[in-house]
């Protein structure tokens, strides 16, 4: 799983060292620090490839 900024969606972030506000990321792009950050399974297949099978998949008279 990858992390992704949610300001820039820049995949250059990290945790950091969480204080009371528990598990914070920051961002190398833009700075970005929170709690808050997107999560990607699997950017590879994020596209529209089931999309385009299941199209295919479909026979034409
Ligand atoms: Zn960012």
């Amino acid at each position: 799983m990858l992390l992704c900024c949610p300001a820039c969606k820049s995949r250059d972030i990290f945790p950091v060292a969480g204080g009371y506000m528990g598990q914070v990321y920051l961002c190398k792009s833009c700075r970005y620090r929170g709690s808050f950050v997107l999560e990607i399974d699997d950017p590879e297949s994020a596209g529209t490839a089931e999309e385009r099978e299941s199209q295919e998949n479909q026979v034409r008279n």
